[in-house]
């Protein structure tokens, strides 16, 4: 291999030529530097960085929006904080349209369109042909990818294959006529190419069950490309986001090995460079092309989704799969191009860059290894390097240009995604015509710039967000020490399924054994035995458990009472030591307390990775709070007197947990009782008995002291009520329904002759969430939003969505695709990996909720229902969607805890905002909406514990969103919150007077 230093003379001396080029070109000045709007924008964008924020969201509404009015609005709303002349300007033509709207709107939008055709070759093929043709006039080649909205049903999915197929045909047809032979026409791909993005064919990609996707993807593609091969055209499959890498890969493989397509050697895929193992990526790409003596292509680009790879990451907790260091990337790039050029005879090299020290690298190297401007190509966006792409075609090489078509709606994320790439601070184009940053710099070699970053924290990012959130924003945020949340699995990573596979498996084994309680670490078994079932197999036992008697319950309070001497006097430290090695066992098993709660409550592979996670946060964040309250708390700064606050234990809590969260809320409220110094007696769900068992066995594997946990087995109406009334418990810690927990507040606020404390509830009960949908709101989003929120585990969340209020005429867009979202769901066993829906928890819920469902259909609309697979023995409920609902009825009133979202309609944000709060629960709410304005009023007037915006109101991470309702769905009290822990202590107040005849200690206000 040759030394890059070595060539380093050669690449700047080809750079330079290129630059010379570009520098005579008139379309240099193209992208920046002009007077227009366009330019204008671009300047002040790069100057200030709230301005291009705003600036780019504006961009991404306007298709939305439909009336002069909103056009005008919207914009003023986004300008409202910025300062700069181009924000003066627009505000000077937004005054002209609050008198005559209709002729600034046509202006703003005349002027985002003029952009957007900077970058979109056209709303269709026919209308791309004017620009295909001149490109192709030029001596440039073209690849058409179509702009597709975010594909939610199997009717978008097909129809952007259909879309691809005819304007295959189309370009067949049209474009004979300009296929010439040019001087290295002999290794030339085929004339007509096409980018394909595979998340458009396929509308549920599951990462736990990539088989079932890509038999789906498969079935769309697979057309698409044998036309193409009838034709004698090219397919490439576009690289999107991590997250669908391997995948695109695979379906690149399955596909290149179609019966049909095995010998054709027209087929490309891309990879990333600045993917941290897009080099491994290639080299396993190239030996499986070795291993088939098999031909492609394979387009090399930095890659396009960097802040959404760092964001995501971010937020899951994940390692960051990209390069943190532009240096790095580029370094990358250069390195796997010379793995492909050396790779010649498998590969057929595309390098898409715009950045003239990268093409000159590949040039030249391509020449060191004897390889031609014909035996590969360089590519390139539409319209953004005219002038490079001239230069190149000038010096020789062969250029293909992207152009992308579509309307405008999809448009807008493409033309937001330019406008980004060409303000990034570091990109190429901007610093050659934004910044005017010199040739040799332009040209350096990357492997010489030193990656400044620190390793460590690029890949804990977590880390650094949290020193982030130290610096505060607009919002203070506490001095919030290092809590880190447990990452999910991630399912795409084969061998992540193959752990959850196995656990499945293994529990599968184990299936049907008893499980006893629990007092004062001994087993107590009683006469009468509980039976746990799996809820889509109602024959499958999962366990049988000893129902706890009334002289158990009596036994279990005095043993807890009697190890509260001790615990409560063990050192916060020691408690936090003890809840740490719980939380290290919980880690050990995570898969197989997954697979528990699969079969036990019928959780899919996701949302019981979900909860068991959260159950691992639980641990981590109470033992972190433990340590800060611990620390106690000085109240006051005063010359001459110390008070310092610190936190006693209550004493004995009963602990009531649901099936629902079977492992996250038990061990929760457990924890949090626990490691601020209570004992326990843990009464767990009946239908969630076996998994409350294993919890415990961690505990004692942990270290559990005799008697500071207990574990009684039973039904909530005798055994819970029992430890409610027991006059020894100090403290209810509850989740569940409101009618018991109700029961439970009234119940504990008895007091008896000989009680010593008074009972403290924490107490959270459900929800009646509502979600507005505004009119400018992003569908796309939205709908997968909504899916997610309402049906995810069968909509027996608290957090669930059940009331869907849709503005003005958003309905008619929003529910043909909300339907079509619901109808690709997957009913299933949870044990299969690409099931969305199992079954609810018992017969008593599905009829339940088979109840308002008959309601429904006598009172409402019933919009849609899904269908249960005949084979399907449990207790199944379809995703069932009704419209017409009033706000008065008992649909829209009564919490159902089931798979049924009721649809309401609301003329404006006013009578939305009525509706909404026209519920006797306040848990979760939430809100899709692109004016800020409303997001501002909804943010201030939607009265509910747990707020939204622009996302699912399901899926609280502890920590990030403390979670907890107020109305009838709680106390207020909010789990994963830093105030949480407060509600199992009594604070006390110590004041010492330091002041002995006149002298005070100096400084001594310690704690
Ligand atoms: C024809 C064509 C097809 C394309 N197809 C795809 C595709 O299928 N999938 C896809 O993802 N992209 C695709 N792209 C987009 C491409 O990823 C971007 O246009 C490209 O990254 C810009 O790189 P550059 O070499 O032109 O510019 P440069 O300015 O040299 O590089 C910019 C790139 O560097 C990377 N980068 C920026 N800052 C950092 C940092 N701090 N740390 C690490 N890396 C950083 C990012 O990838 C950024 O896009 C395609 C581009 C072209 C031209």
């Amino acid at each position: 291999m040759s030394n890059v230093t070595n060539i380093q003379a050669e690449i700047e001396q080809l750079g330079r030529q290129i630059f010379d080029l570009i520098d005579k070109d008139s379309a240099s000045r193209s992208l920046f530097g002009k007077r227009d709007f366009y330019g204008r924008l671009m300047e002040w964008s790069m100057r200030d960085p709230l301005f291009k924020t705003q600036m780019f969201r504006f961009v991404d509404v306007l298709p939305t929006l439909r009336s002069p009015d909103e056009v005008v609005e919207h914009l003023s709303e986004y300008l409202n904080d910025t300062h700069t002349p181009v924000s003066t300007f627009l505000q000077g033509a937004l005054r002209v349209g609050r008198f005559i709207p209709p002729v600034s709107a046509a202006i703003i939008r005349k002027n985002i369109l003029a952009m957007a055709n900077i970058f979109i070759a056209g709303s269709d093929g026919d209308s791309a042909l004017r620009n295909l043709h001149k490109i192709w006039k030029e001596g440039a080649r073209f690849t058409v990818d179509i702009l597709g909205e975010a594909v939610v049903g199997e009717r978008e999915a097909d129809e952007y294959s259909a879309r691809y197929r005819s304007l295959l045909d189309f370009l067949s047809n049209r474009t004979q006529t300009w296929q010439a032979i040019t001087s290295h026409a002999c290794n030339e791909p085929p004339f007509i190419n096409l980018s394909i993005k595979i998340s458009a064919l396929c509308a549920r990609i599951h990462s736990a069950d990539p088989e079932t996707s890509i038999a789906a993807i498969l079935s769309r593609l697979k057309p698409i490309a044998i036309r193409a091969k009838e034709l004698g055209a090219f397919i490439n499959l576009d690289m999107e986001h991590y997250g669908l890498k391997e995948l695109t890969l695979e379906v690149f493989k399955h596909l290149a090995t179609e019966a049909g397509l095995a010998d054709y050697p027209h087929l490309g895929f891309v990879i990333q460079a600045y993917l941290r193992d897009s080099y491994e990526d290639t080299e396993k790409m190239l030996r499986w092309a070795r291993q088939c003596d098999r031909q492609f292509a394979i387009r090399l680009v930095k890659g396009a989704y960097w802040d959404f790879e760092k964001v995501m990451a971010a937020q899951r907790t994940w390692e960051v799969p990209v390069y943190t260091s532009k240096a790095q990337t580029d370094t990358n790039y250069e390195r796997i191009a010379r793995l492909i050029l050396e790779n010649r005879k498998y590969a057929y090299p595309a390098f898409a860059t715009h950045n003239v020290r990268t093409i000159s690298f590949a040039a030249t190297y391509a020449r060191t290894v004897g390889l031609g401007p014909g035996n590969y190509e360089f590519q390139m966006l539409f319209g953004m390097a005219t002038s490079i792409r001239r230069a190149l075609i000038n010096l020789g090489y062969r250029v293909r240009e992207y152009c992308p078509i579509g309307e405008l709606v999809p448009g807008m994320a493409y033309l937001v995604r330019r406008l980004l790439e060409n303000t990034s601070n570091e990109g190429f184009l901007r610093a050659k015509f934004g910044t005017n940053t010199s040739v040799q710099e332009l040209l350096r070699d990357p492997a010489s710039q030193r990656a400044q970053e620190d390793e460590h924290s690029i890949r804990h990012p977590e880390r650094s967000a949290a020193d982030k959130s130290r610096s505060g924003g607009a919002v203070s945020s506490d001095p919030a020490p290092l809590f880190v949340n447990q990452p999910p699995a991630d399912f795409t990573v084969s061998s992540v399924r193959e752990k959850m596979a196995q656990a499945i498996q293994s529990v599968s084994a184990k299936l049907g054994l008893k499980y006893v309680n629990v007092i004062a670490g001994r087993s107590r078994i009683s006469d009468q035995q509980m039976l746990s079932i799996n809820p889509a197999r109602p024959d499958q036992i999962v366990g049988s458990v000893s129902k706890a008697t009334t002289k158990d319950v009596v036994d279990a309070v005095a043993a807890a009472r009697r190890s509260f001497i001790d615990w409560s006097k063990t050192s916060g430290e020691d408690r936090c030591q003890f809840i740490e090695r719980l939380r290290a066992r919980l880690k050990e098993s995570r898969y197989e307390l997954a697979a528990w709660e699969v079969f036990e409550v019928g959780k899919t592979w996701a949302e019981a990775d979900a909860d068991v996670s959260e159950a691992i946060d639980f641990c981590a964040f109470y033992a972190q709070e433990m340590r800060r309250l611990n620390a106690g708390r000085l109240t006051q700064k005063t010359a001459g007197e110390v008070s310092v606050e610190s936190f006693l234990p209550r004493g004995v809590g009963a602990v009531i947990a649901p099936w629902n969260f079977p492992l996250a809320i038990l061990c929760g409220m457990t924890v949090a009782a626990l490691v601020t110094g209570n004992t326990v007696i843990i009464k767990p769900a009946e239908q969630s008995s076996v998994i409350a068992a294993r919890f415990m066995s961690l505990m004692q594997e942990a270290g559990l002291p005799e008697g500071v946990a207990n574990l009684l087995f039973g039904d909530g109406e005798t055994v819970g009520a029992l430890l409610v009334v027991h006059p020894e418990i100090d403290l209810i810690a509850f989740t569940g329904s409101r009618q018991v927990g109700i029961e439970i507040w009234e119940m504990a606020g008895v007091t008896h002759a000989n009680q010593k404390n008074l009972k403290k509830v924490v107490c959270e009960m459900g929800g009646k969430n509502a979600m507005i949908i505004d009119t400018d709101s992003d569908l796309d989003e939205a709908v997968l939003g909504i899916i997610q929120s309402a049906f995810g585990f069968q909509g027996q969340k608290c957090s669930a969505l059940s009331r869907l209020i849709t503005v003005g005429d958003v309905h008619e867009q929003l529910l043909p695709r909300l339907i079509e979202a619901a109808a690709a769901l997957t009913i299933g066993l949870p044990e299969n990996p690409g099931t969305d829906i199992g079954p609810v928890i018992d017969r008593a819920a599905l009829e339940k909720i088979q109840s308002y469902i008959d309601l429904g259909k006598r009172e409402h609309t019933l919009a849609y229902q899904g269908e249960i697979p005949s084979e399907l023995r449990g207790f199944f409920i379809p995703p069932t969607i009704f419209t017409e609902v009033d706000t008065a009825s008992r649909l829209a009133q009564e919490e159902i805890f089931g798979p049924v979202l009721s649809v309401l309609r609301a003329k404006d944000l006013d009578s939305a905002l009525k509706i909404a709060n026209d519920s006797p629960f306040a848990l979760t709410g939430g809100l899709y909406s692109r004016s800020p304005k409303h997001i501002a009023r909804v943010r201030s007037e939607f009265l509910v514990g747990n707020l939204y915006i622009n996302r699912p109101v399901t899926g609280a991470i502890v920590g990030r969103h403390p979670f907890g309702g107020f109305k009838m769905s709680g106390s207020g009290t909010k789990a994963g919150g830093r105030d949480y822990l407060l509600h199992f202590t009594f604070p006390r107040v110590v004041t010492e007077n330091t002041l002995r005849r006149g002298f005070a200690p100096e400084g001594g206000s310690q704690v």
